[in-house]
């Protein structure tokens, strides 16, 4: 008998129709004999209406209330399936975050799960009942409801699998696992059998959506075995895991890519101490996310400073930078909200030398011009101008041979 998490996502949910059939889904599960726990999501589009609805009321709507509007949409399909279920004729009970007692700190919106009580949970279990948890939510140690932030339901199913001691935990999602690249941009992405945790989470960082990147956080620090699947096909889906040894990995394992990001540079500065803080100071106290950063010092002892910045920032950031500049006696802002970020990733690369200089040769082959490089470890991220996004995609998908099954070594 084993003891699984699995979690629908909303347009698994979206519908009477599609959570019924999630309750088939669970009841065969459930009829074989494992234990399982269900988290489910709002239903599609819900989570986005609620949000409509409150600034309708507030232009600014209170964080607090805005939780206990927001972990409504959770709650509804909780029921709803506990009902689909026992309609079949498998017992099921239905929670909410804070019935479970799903413990978070106070930061509404965006709150951290401190602790998970797993003995009413087990009671239903051992009494032969699926537990349906509301996904999302939370509350805190006042008994205020809080959310986990958007696309906060994986990482409730995640904190369950890990304090359940779960034998898996099971996403299941509108795609049949991680792919190379995304299929819309390069239809000879390859569905990957495996990744490790340190390439999901670049893979989340840097634009893949498929998972809310805390937890794969949660997963990795847990060792939480994390699988995506469809809930609409059968099939492995992706084993997120730890690192084997390397000479099973092929170099890259998949290419990510980010079109929100805009690239602000101030060129002209005094090249002397705390430019750099001048610059970045009052952005940050903007509260505006910085990404990727190049200094370089040219000999008439100025330099020039480029960053990044989420695009809904980009005019926020454009205008503190015009300040700067004036302030700086630096010599003009330039701006460009028509980048992407494309990158490359892959714990393979860290045994492999050579891997950034094949990717700029793929890119020159295609006369495509970096603007920007960033390294870690294990990923190479470029900017380029947006235009080159598709065919930046496809040259180096097909240069690193992620189309292929990764030989045998
Ligand atoms: N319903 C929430 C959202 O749309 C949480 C989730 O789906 O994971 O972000
Ligand atoms: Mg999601």
């Amino acid at each position: 008998m084993a003891v699984y998490v699995y979690k629908f996502g909303g347009t698994s949910v979206g519908s009477v129709e599609r959570i019924k059939a999630v309750a088939e889904k669970v009841k065969k599960v459930h009829d074989q004999g494992d234990q399982l726990v269900v988290v489910v999501s709002a239903m599609s589009g819900e989570t986005n209406r609620l949000t409509t609805l409150a600034t309708q009321m507030q232009t600014a709507p209170i964080a607090r209330e805005m939780d206990v509007l927001l972990a409504t949409g959770e709650q509804v399909t909780t029921a709803l399936l506990s009902m689909a279920l026992n309609e079949m004729g498998c017992p099921a009970c239905s929670y909410t975050g804070g019935q479970v007692r799903i413990e978070t700190d106070s930061t509404h919106t965006k709150a951290r799960i401190k602790s998970i009580d797993d003995k009413k949970i087990y009671a239903d279990l051992n009494a032969g009942r699926v537990v349906v948890v509301a996904g999302f939510q939370g509350v805190d140690e006042h008994g205020n409801i809080t959310t986990l932030g958007r696309g906060g339901s994986d990482t409730t199913a995640v904190a369950l699998a890990a304090a359940l001691k779960a034998d898996e935990c099971h996403i299941y999602t509108d795609v049949d696992g991680v792919y190379t690249t995304d299929p819309r941009v390069e239809p000879k992405a390859r569905r990957l059998d495996k990744i490790t945790f340190e390439e999901m989470l670049e893979m989340s960082s840097l634009g893949s959506k498929i998972l809310q990147i805390r937890s794969v956080e949660f997963a990795g620090k847990y060792n939480v075995a994390l699988r995506v699947l469809s809930s609409f096909s059968e099939g492995r889906g992706t084993l997120i895991t730890y690192e084997e040894s390397a000479v099973e990995q092929a170099l890259i394992s998949g290419i990510a890519f980010n079109r929100d990001e805009a690239k602000l540079t101030i060129t002209g500065v005094p090249d002397i101490p705390g430019a750099a803080s001048k610059i970045l100071g009052p952005v940050a106290d903007a509260n505006i996310e910085i990404d990727m950063i190049i200094q370089n010092v040219a000999d008439d002892a100025t330099t020039d400073f480029t960053f990044t910045v989420h695009r809904n920032d980009f005019v926020k950031a454009k205008d503190i930078l015009i300040k700067i500049c004036h302030d700086l006696n630096a010599k003009a802002v330039t701006a460009d909200d028509s980048i992407v970020k494309v990158s490359i990733v892959g714990v393979g690369m860290r045994s492999h030398a050579g891997i950034a200089s094949k990717m700029f040769a793929v890119l020159a082959d295609e006369a495509i011009n970096i603007q920007m490089i960033s390294t870690s470890e294990i990923k190479i991220s470029v900017v380029v101008a947006e235009k080159y996004l598709e065919l930046a995609v496809r040259a180096l998908h097909a240069a690193f041979e992620l189309d292929q099954e990764p030989k045998e070594a």
